[in-house]
C-alpha cells in the first residue's frame, strides 16, 4: 500500500478530483492563475478567490528519475518518478509516476495524460505516455535573478569573525550518543578560540529539536548538558541553510546582544540507522509538502528530486554523466589527504561509472555519505580578532535572498532550487567577484548539487560547467579553483553543511596540512539548496 495524503478541508477536493476521472488545479477567480500546491491565497494577484478548475489532464515530462533503491516497502523497484508540466500552463508541474512505460522508455519532452488510481477515498493522479514528443520545450531557461540591493553601505558581516572551530569524531555507527558528540566539538571549538565555556553567551544551531537522526536534540539538549545561561538562543531549520545559524549568531553578535555564540551542528543518522530507529514508509497517511505530494509516488528521498532536475539539466545541456563524476573523482582523491574522512580509497571514472545505481542520474557515488559526527564554530565580536590564540577568520559578505519558489519541482529544475538567488545576493553585498575566490566549499550533498553551486556563484555560465571542469583539473587542489580540499560531504561524511564551514577556517588559517590550498585568502562557503540556503565568503583576517 502507497503511503497516501491525509485528506484535509484545505487539499481534499484535490485528492478526490479524480472520482469523475477529471484532473482539477487551483485557479484564481479573478486573475485565472493556476496555482499548485494549493494555498489560501493567489499568488499572482492575491485575491482570495479561488476555485477548482478542470485541466485537460495532458502534460509534458520536464524532469525523471529512475528509482533503483528501495526506500519504501511498499514500492517495488524500480519504478519511474516524474515531474511533469500541464498543457495548460508549463509553470503548474505535478510530481507523479509514468505508468504503462518501461522505465527505459521515460524521456523528458514526452507527452503523458493523466490516470487516476483509486487508493481508498484518494484518486493519485499517474500519468502514461500518449506515443508523441512535445516539439516545444516547456522549461524556461534559468535566469539570474536581481535581488534586492543593500540597505545602507553598513555591513553587519564586519562586525564580528569566527574565533574557533572544533570537531568531534567522524563516523560510520560510531553508536554513540549524540549529545556527546556535541560536547565534544563544542569543548574543542571554545578552546580552540581561547575562551572558556564562561566566555560563551550565547548558542545558535540547526536545525533544532529534528528527529529522523539529524540532531541531539538543539539548543534544549545543550543547554542542559552545558549550563551557559547565554543572552540569547537560536535553532530552527527555518534558516537560510545549516550555515544559516552561523549567519544568525553573526546577527546577535553585531547587534550587541552577545560577543561569543557557540554554533553547532550534529548528525547522527548513521547510528539512527544500525538501531533501526528509521521509517520504513509503509502504509498510513502522509502530510506536510515533501509527505503529501512526494511520498505517494515513492519520490521519498532528495535524492529523487535533485535527480529528476539533474537528468533535465543533462537533456537541455547535453552534458554527460562524467560531469557529475568529476565532482566525485576529485572529492575522493582530496579525501586521501584527510585522516579523518570515511572514504578515502582511490577512485576511477569506471567505477564511479559502474557503482550500484541509486536513482538515475544518480549512482552510489552521487550520493554523500550518512555518518555520525558534530561540528562547532564559535562567532565572536570583532573586537577580539588581535586576541585570539590563532588567525581570526573574517566575514566579507552573506548571501541569503530567496529569489525563486520554495518548491523542489514547480520553480527552477535546471538546476538545484535555492542557489541562483542566494548567489546573486552574495554578490550584492561585496565588491569582491568570483575571481577573487581562492577555494570554494560547495555543498556535495550530491554531485549535481555542487554543480548547481559552481554556476550559481558565477564560476562559469549556466550549463557550462562540464567544458568548465576540464575533466576535473580546474577544480583539483592545485587547480585554478579547488573545491572541497576535505573531499567533501561525499567523501568526509554527511555533516551537513557545518564540514565547509569548518574546512574553510583550517584553509584560511594554513593549517590544513597536506590539503592546504596555496595561499588561501579567500573561500566561498555554501550550504542548502533544495531547502532555503546560504552563503558566506570568508576572508584570513
Ligand atoms: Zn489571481
Amino acid at each position: 500500500m502507497r503511503p497516501l495524503p491525509q485528506l484535509t478541508p484545505a487539499n481534499e477536493w484535490f485528492w478526490t478530483s479524480g472520482a469523475d476521472g477529471r484532473l482539477r488545479i487551483q485557479g484564481c477567480e479573478d486573475c485565472k492563475t493556476l496555482v499548485h500546491p494549493p494555498v489560501p491565497i493567489c499568488p499572482a494577484c492575491r485575491s482570495r478567490n479561488w476555485t477548482p478548475v478542470e485541466v485537460s489532464g495532458r502534460a509534458t515530462v520536464v524532469g525523471f528519475t529512475v528509482n533503483h533503491q528501495r526506500w519504501l516497502s511498499s514500492f517495488e523497484p524500480p519504478y519511474v518518478i516524474a515531474n511533469v508540466a500541464l498543457a495548460e500552463d508549463p509553470n503548474v508541474r505535478l510530481t507523479t509516476n509514468i505508468v504503462d512505460c518501461a522505465p527505459e522508455d521515460v524521456a523528458i519532452g514526452q507527452e503523458v495524460v493523466v490516470r487516476f488510481e483509486q487508493h481508498d477515498d484518494v484518486w493519485l493522479p499517474l500519468f502514461a505516455p500518449t506515443g508523441e514528443i512535445d516539439p516545444t520545450d516547456r522549461v524556461a531557461a534559468p535566469t539570474r535573478a536581481v535581488p534586492r540591493p543593500p540597505l545602507t553601505t553598513d555591513r553587519f558581516e564586519h562586525r564580528s569573525v569566527l574565533s574557533g572551530i572544533g570537531r568531534s569524531a567522524i563516523g560510520r555507527r560510531l553508536m554513540v550518543d549524540p549529545l556527546s558528540l556535541t560536547v565534544d566539538a563544542c569543548l574543542a571549538a571554545v578552546a580552540d578560540a581561547g575562551l572558556t565555556l564562561d566566555d560563551i553567551d550565547g548558542l545558535s544551531t540547526y536545525p533544532g529539536a529534528a528527529a529522523m537522526g539529524m540532531s541531539e536534540g538543539g539548543v534544549t539538549a545543550v543547554e542542559e548538558a552545558l549550563r551557559i545561561h547565554p543572552t540569547w538562543i537560536n535553532g530552527g531549520g527555518d534558516l537560510p541553510g545549516p550555515g544559516g545559524s552561523v549567519i544568525a549568531a553573526m546577527l546577535a553578535v553585531a547587534a550587541g546582544l552577545c560577543r561569543h555564540v557557540l554554533c553547532f551542528r550534529t548528525v547522527w543518522e548513521s547510528t539512527y540507522a544500525a538501531l533501526g530507529l528509521e521509517s520504513t514508509g509503509g502504509g498510513g497517511r502522509v502530510s506536510g509538502v515533501n509527505g503529501e505530494w512526494r511520498l505517494p509516488f515513492g519520490a521519498a528521498s532528495a535524492a529523487n528530486w535533485i535527480g529528476m532536475n539533474a537528468n533535465q539539466y543533462l537533456h537541455r545541456y547535453g552534458a554527460s554523466r562524467e560531469m557529475l563524476g568529476w565532482i566525485a573523482l576529485t572529492a575522493r582523491a582530496n579525501a586521501s589527504r584527510n585522516p579523518v574522512a570515511i572514504y578515502r580509497d582511490p577512485m576511477t571514472m569506471d567505477d564511479y561509472l559502474n557503482a550500484r545505481p541509486i536513482t538515475s542520474p544518480f549512482g552510489l557515488f552521487d550520493c554523500d555519505v550518512p555518518c555520525d559526527a558534530s561540528i562547532a564554530v564559535v562567532v565572536s565580536d570583532a573586537s577580539v580578532a588581535g586576541d585570539l590564540p590563532k588567525p581570526a577568520v573574517r566575514i566579507e559578505a552573506v548571501g541569503t535572498q530567496i529569489l525563486e519558489r520554495i518548491s523542489w519541482e514547480q520553480d527552477t529544475i535546471t538546476h538545484e532550487p535555492q542557489v541562483l538567488g542566494q548567489s546573486a545576493h552574495l554578490w550584492t553585498r561585496t565588491d569582491l567577484r568570483p575571481a577573487d575566490v581562492d577555494l570554494a566549499l560547495v555543498y556535495d550533498g550530491f554531485t549535481f548539487n555542487a554543480i548547481s553551486w559552481l554556476e550559481g556563484l558565477g564560476f562559469c555560465g549556466l550549463g557550462e560547467a562540464e567544458d568548465w571542469l576540464d575533466g576535473g583539473r580546474r577544480i583539483a587542489l592545485d587547480g585554478d579553483l579547488p573545491i572541497n580540499p576535505h573531499g567533501g560531504q561525499l567523501s568526509e561524511g554527511r555533516t551537513h553543511g557545518y564540514g565547509f564551514i569548518y574546512e574553510a577556517v583550517a584553509q584560511l588559517r594554513h593549517e590544513a596540512g597536506d590539503r592546504q590550498v596555496a595561499n588561501a585568502g579567500t573561500a566561498v562557503v555554501t550550504s542548502g539548496g533544495g531547502t532555503p540556503s546560504g552563503v558566506l565568503l570568508l576572508q584570513r583576517d
